[in-house]
């Protein structure tokens, strides 16, 4: 039975979509909902915030009273934050500032207590060929992507070696589905055969060789769906051939 990882989640569009006031205003109310939310419920295992540091810079300098609060979440791994300063598009910079991108991210979110070890990158616009030869020099060893790859160099599988022109490689995920299948998770009729089995047979075709599906659970500047835990245990009541699985604390590897 293949598990199906569900990975909740806030994509942040920090540098585009709005001003900066709006995407503050935005941001001031999203983090302190998200941390009032992880620090009352232990069924809630963990909360993906986008993997850029730059949003927890900018909601300090807002709201710098939180700082302790938001450290512990970090630290206990129930916000999962890095290995990034900022989403850039990794094809119009130089490669010098993707490290530097990184060598700030990993130090602001190590100092909050853990950066996650994954090269995230899940609404860039293509990437940038020594992606993988970078991450390497952080010790990163995993890739999680969208954009870039054409459906015929998948060879029918998401999960593949990813090199860089000098040979060096690491593990690489494609998000085919893009970062926000399960942004609406739930466990009516209408949406399991309509909506959640039509995906899930989409991602077992291309994860023959691998028992784990991964089913990013989240979108744009969204609110965390308190409302999951609930939704995964009747979605593993239903017997549907797959067990359901929130992302917890231990199932992600981590500085
Ligand atoms: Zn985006």
């Amino acid at each position: 039975m293949k598990k199906v990882h569900i990975v909740s989640h806030s994509h942040w569009d920090r540098e585009w979509y709005f001003n900066l006031e709006d995407s503050n205003l935005l941001l001031g109310e999203n983090l302190t909902y998200l941390m009032g939310v992880l620090e009352n419920r232990e069924d809630y295992p963990s909360y993906s915030f986008d993997a850029q540091a730059s949003i927890i810079d900018e909601y300090l300098n807002i709201y710098p009273e939180n700082k302790n609060r938001l450290k512990k979440l970090i630290t206990n791994k129930k916000i999962f934050v890095g290995p990034w300063y900022t989403q850039a598009d990794s094809l119009l910079i130089n490669k010098e500032s993707l490290i530097r991108n990184l060598q700030y991210g990993i130090d602001i979110c190590e100092n909050f207590g853990h950066s996650m070890s994954v090269g995230y990158l899940p609404d860039i616009f293509g990437q940038n060929q020594y992606l993988p030869s970078i991450f390497k020099g952080f010790e990163i060893d995993d890739a999680i992507f969208q954009r870039g790859v054409y459906t015929d160099q998948l060879k029918g599988n998401l999960n593949f070696k990813w090199s860089s022109p000098d040979g060096i490689e690491v593990r690489a995920n494609n998000i085919y589905l893009g970062y926000g299948p399960g942004k609406f998770l739930d466990s009516s009729d209408e949406y399991i055969e309509g909506k959640l089995l039509p995906m899930l047979k989409k991602l077992e075709i291309l994860n023959t060789d691998c028992e784990d599906l991964l089913l990013p659970a989240g979108g744009d500047q969204v609110l965390i769906r308190e409302y999951f835990p609930k939704v995964i245990e009747e979605l593993n009541q239903k017997n549907l051939g797959y067990e359901f699985i929130l992302h917890g604390r231990t199932s992600l590897k981590i500085r």
